[in-house]
């Protein structure tokens, strides 16, 4: 049987061990960061670590240069890159405090997902949704509008209810929808271009179980029931594989039933190995003759375990949300494209619907959209692939993930946010010497 987990983590491996060790350098003491795929580097002169707010506000004062800060290194784009001062975040963890009656917390924003889960649960709340791994810290999350999969389900930052940020002039902010609303909906997804959010409150609800059924079926059949899916169960994402008609299917749908695990083998693993090794040609057939013999895993976990997964395996990704209508065509034609061209990929890609909100910048900014995935192994350039499917995703209104690789800059965002200028316009009074933007920010604002 094949987990969805276990396809993810494929297994071209990788040796990418010593990315996170320290090198001193000719020049001095610097400690090198690379992001999590591994592609990207840079040399931070300084790395801030503030214990509090206090001492992060005189960091800022007392630093020249650009400032970006940083969660765990797990965008596919170099929005925290920088040779300046690298703003870390870990120290600034854990629950600040907690509403019983609106079920609401307020972490630091250091916190990775991975830790708020067993500590909300401990306070008798869960977040509504995650994405697939847990990582992330809550206020790298937020910044790039990261998202689980299900209707009606937002991403995390459609759940903020308030967060402190310092501006780069050192100012504390408390923004939430009251108090200074534009600001609070242009920070709550800013990839860190306003300031250094320090605290985010959330709204959650109680805690929950979910059973992940996870199955193989035909990609079209998928996307016939898909509206009737998404109504069945809570969360529901496809994972169409590609050279092939199939699709695996995940499903988790809420339930009190008693915790259930399953041994997880490592089909997925060799399946993927499998396929990568075959001739384009014959990948439909092996595809088709493996769906045939494979079986349904379930398991039932408690949510913020049952939605989050782990990658072994290093890989970069593309990801564009579509307006939902398009979601099934642009799907196809990413399909067809792979095929007709005959691109030499083994990774499934990755079909998820999430809910609208009035974020600014958030990618489902005004409605509902499909987010549509294509991954490429690090050990592989991902440019033949992505440079054939970002088109495609132009063509159906696609808005790219903005911290996944794309090549969008401000003459085509521009179009893509109704509230981009205004974005702008407030970053340049909050920060008139461009001291939040790097070489990328500088290109997605225009500047
Ligand atoms: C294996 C893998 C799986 C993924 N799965 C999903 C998924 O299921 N769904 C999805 O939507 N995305 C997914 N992503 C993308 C990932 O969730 C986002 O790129 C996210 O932003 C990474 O969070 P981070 O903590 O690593 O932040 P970083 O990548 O370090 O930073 C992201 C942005 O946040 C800003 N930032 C960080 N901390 C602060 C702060 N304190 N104040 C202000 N700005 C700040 C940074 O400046 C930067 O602009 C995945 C990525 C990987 C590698």
């Amino acid at each position: 049987m094949i987990s969805r987990r276990r396809f993810l983590t494929g297994s071209i491996a990788l040796s990418l061990s010593g990315f996170y060790t320290s090198i001193v350098s000719a020049v001095g003491r610097v400690t090198p960061w690379r992001n999590w795929s591994g592609w990207l580097l840079a040399h931070p002169r300084a790395r801030l670590a503030p214990l509090n707010e206090g001492q992060l506000v005189d960091q800022i004062k007392g630093s020249t240069g650009a400032i970006r800060p940083v969660g765990a290194g797990h965008s596919f784009t170099p929005l925290a890159l920088t040779d300046d001062n690298l703003v870390v975040m870990d120290k600034m963890s854990g629950i600040i405090s907690h509403d019983k009656e609106t079920n609401e917390a307020t972490l630091w924003a250091g916190t990775r997902l991975a830790d708020s889960g067993p500590m909300l649960d401990e306070l008798d709340q869960a977040m509504f949704n995650l994405p697939d791994i847990d990582h992330q810290t809550l206020a790298g999350a937020i910044a790039t509008s990261t998202h689980g999969t299900g209707k009606g389900l937002k991403s995390l930052s459609g759940y903020v209810t308030g967060l402190r940020l310092v501006t780069p002039s050192g100012e504390v902010l408390d923004l939430n929808k009251d108090n200074n609303s534009d600001l609070f909906n242009a920070a709550r997804v800013s990839f860190g271009a306003l300031g250094v959010i320090t605290r985010i409150r959330f709204k959650n609800r109680e805690p929950f179980r979910l059973r992940t059924q996870t199955w193989i079926e035909k990609t079209e059949d998928v996307l016939k029931k898909f509206d009737q899916s998404i109504e069945d169960h809570q969360h529901y994402e496809m994972m169409p594989l590609v050279h092939s008609d199939y699709s695996l299917v995940v499903a988790h749908t809420e339930t009190d039933d008693a915790l259930q695990t399953t041994v997880e083998e490592d089909y997925g693993g060799a399946f993927i190995s499998m396929v990568a090794a075959t001739p384009i040609m014959l990948r439909k057939t092996l595809i088709h003759t493996l769906a045939l013999i494979q079986g349904s895993t379930e398991a039932i976990g408690e949510s913020f375990n049952a939605l989050t997964n782990h990658r072994h395996d290093r890989f970069n990704e593309m990801e564009y949300s579509v307006p939902l209508a398009s979601g099934p065509d642009c799907l196809r034609e990413i399909l067809a494209t792979i095929e007709r061209e005959s691109i030499d990929v083994a990774f499934p890609l990755e079909y998820r619907i999430v809910d609208g909100d009035d974020t600014w910048l958030s990618m489902f900014a005004g409605g509902p959209r499909v987010s549509i995935s294509v991954h490429r192994m690090a050990s592989k350039d991902y440019h033949p692939l992505f440079d054939w499917i970002e088109p495609i995703f132009w063509k159906y209104n696609g808005r790219p993930h903005w911290g996944k690789v794309h090549t969008l800059g401000y003459e085509q965002l521009k179009y893509l946010y109704p509230r981009y200028d205004d974005f702008i316009t407030l970053q340049a009074s909050l920060d008139p010497e461009g001291r939040m933007l790097n070489d990328h920010l500088k290109y997605l604002l225009g500047k």
